[in-house]
């Protein structure tokens, strides 16, 4: 495993995505994600699968200080009556007293920003969140938001793949101390598809989702990824991706694979992103 070191704590870079999953798929998914070796989760209130997500890991047995927990507050729930009960409730569901990291999950401009960072940092003042980020955030926000919290802020969760040009995100984090949490990493399963990553693959004796997977851990920058599978043999392979490197003209090749319609995530309450909408 690739550690990334930020306000002294240590972050798995590979960690596994739980959207979509729920029930005993997401139970059973937790589980053998944590007997491959993930050591950290991603799940938010509105994938409605903390309950499952928290079942899997007590009913592993694993120890809670082993793991590094992610999950995201709702828009709906960053009214200030509803922000703290709202966390108190996934804590809850997740049976545990702290998350690793607590994430806004997307700006809202129906709610005062400060007023949002506000309720985030009193989580992590009292002890509900061992670090606290955003996700979806733009630079423009990023900056409005570091102005307002200083130095609180470790990470902002965005999509990322070899589809979409994220360097200027990238590099802003990079120079803020914050890393990149990669989301949708196989571009939703795209990857698969495209010939240069089927190329760079065969010489691996891997998979393109593996090649999309190294080729972001392997960035210069801090750089973690949440690859999402209800499939055992997948929750696997994707795993493992620890016994090669890209060379770096390989890494060129892949990072220029990005294209305007890249972007798989553009609800139409998105903010108005750094890199090109996706086509309509
Ligand atoms: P992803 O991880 O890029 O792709 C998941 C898709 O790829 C699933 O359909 C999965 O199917 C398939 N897949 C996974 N491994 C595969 C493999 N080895 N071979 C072939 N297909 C494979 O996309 P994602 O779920 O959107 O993103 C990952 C995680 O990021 C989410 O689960 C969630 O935790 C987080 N996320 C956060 C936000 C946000 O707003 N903050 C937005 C989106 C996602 P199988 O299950 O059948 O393997």
């Amino acid at each position: 495993m690739q550690y990334i070191d930020v306000q002294n704590q240590k972050v798995p870079a590979l960690g596994f995505g739980t959207w979509q999953l729920k029930g005993q798929d997401c139970v059973k998914g937790v589980q053998k994600a944590l007997d491959t070796g993930y050591r950290h989760i991603d799940t938010a209130q509105a994938y409605e699968n903390e309950l499952d997500v928290g079942k899997g890991i007590a009913e592993h047995g694993i120890h809670r200080d082993e793991i590094f927990l992610t999950t995201k507050i709702w828009m709906d729930n960053f009214d200030p009556d509803k922000f703290m009960k709202s966390l108190d409730e996934s804590l809850n569901k997740l049976q545990t007293d702290y998350v690793n990291m607590l994430l806004l999950h997307w700006p809202d401009s129906d709610h005062d920003m400060n007023e949002t960072l506000d309720l985030l940092v009193k989580a992590k003042e009292q002890g509900k969140a061992k670090m606290i980020g955003v996700s979806n955030y733009t630079i423009d926000l990023l900056g409005k938001a570091k102005e307002h919290t200083g130095n609180q802020l470790a990470t902002n969760q965005v999509e990322f793949h070899p589809f979409l040009d994220q360097r200027p995100l990238l590099r802003w984090l990079d120079d803020h101390d914050m890393f990149l949490t990669g989301y949708s990493p196989l571009s939703r399963g795209d990857v698969m598809d495209d010939e240069t990553m089927k190329q760079i693959a065969e010489k691996y004796g891997k998979n393109p989702g593996q090649i999309s997977l190294r080729w972001a851990l392997q960035h210069e920058e801090k750089v973690a990824v949440i690859p999402k599978s209800g499939n055992p043999d997948h929750i696997e392979s994707n795993f493992d991706v620890f016994d090669f490197e890209l060379t770096q003209e390989e890494m060129i090749d892949i990072t220029n694979l990005a294209h305007p319609d890249g972007r798989k995530v553009d609800p139409d309450f998105a903010p108005n992103w750094d890199t090109p909408r996706k086509a309509a």
